[in-house]
């Protein structure tokens, strides 16, 4: 009996903790969601996962995940460009066929600083390259070159066309199909020097140091990340995609 009764007692003493525990989860992770979703929260926006991705922010660990619920949300995408000073005109969705087409799509022509070429592209990709531009290339120029990059010149991003390989045409379809990649091939910078990716990469120097930084830096932006060292095809582009499961050459 007095057996029974200590395992009586025990089973007690373990529910009344773990009780315990999951009212002081409920506490204190209440607690917490209020501290984070009230209008006056002091959580800065950049660290409050509730609240929505402001591309000029500071990167943080909460960052990505902002990120992610913008390129999940067409209005959140297009009110972060927007906030951020990007020009990005709005334009009707483009259907062609299951295979062709932009969903998000607008006309892009500058960037959070940079200049680019008017490009029809879509929301997400404009999204990521506003990231990769605010985030990398312009603290690498500062930091490498001394200067700002004042324009960025691109191969376009829309293109109804299956992926080309080193061995020929691939029979999938390309991330350019659907507007999810854009090919970047030269920028300007401030000072008036221009660099080509075709001229610039391989001769050692700054200008190169430069080049590989940001090639480096856009794989935190994009998860297809192709350029002169991948392959003959990307020697004068970085290849720029959004959709994808890693890659980064
Ligand atoms: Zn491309």
């Amino acid at each position: 009996m007095t057996e029974r009764n200590g395992r009586r007692r025990f089973l007690h003493l373990a529910a009344s903790l773990f009780f315990t525990v999951v009212a002081l989860l409920i506490i204190v992770g209440g607690g917490g969601w209020w501290v984070l979703s009230h209008p006056q929260s002091p959580v800065p926006s950049h660290w409050n996962p509730l609240r929505d991705l402001t591309v000029r922010a500071p990167v943080t660990p909460i960052t990505t995940y902002q990120l992610q619920r913008a390129l999940g949300d067409e209005a959140q995408c297009r009110a972060a460009l927007s906030a951020a000073g990007v020009t990005f005109a709005p334009m009707d969705d483009l259907v062609v066929d299951p295979n062709c087409g932009i969903a998000g799509r607008g006309l892009l022509s500058r960037l959070v600083t940079a200049r680019v070429a008017a490009v029809e592209t879509s929301c997400t990709t404009t999204l990521r390259l506003a990231m990769w531009e605010h985030h990398v290339v312009q603290p690498a120029a500062r930091d490498v070159l001394g200067t700002d990059v004042r324009a960025l010149h691109h191969l376009g991003s829309y293109n109804c066309r299956r992926m080309r390989t080193a061995q020929g045409q691939d029979s999938g379809w390309s991330s350019h199909a659907t507007a999810d990649a854009i090919d970047i091939i030269s920028l300007d910078l401030e000072d008036g020097r221009k660099l080509t990716l075709l001229s610039d990469w391989a001769v050692p120097g700054p200008q190169a140091e430069f080049l590989r930084r940001i090639n480096q830096g856009a794989c935190d932006w994009f998860r297809v990340v192709l350029g002169p060292d991948y392959n003959r095809l990307h020697a004068d582009h970085f290849h720029l995609q959004g959709p994808g499961w890693g890659f980064c050459r």
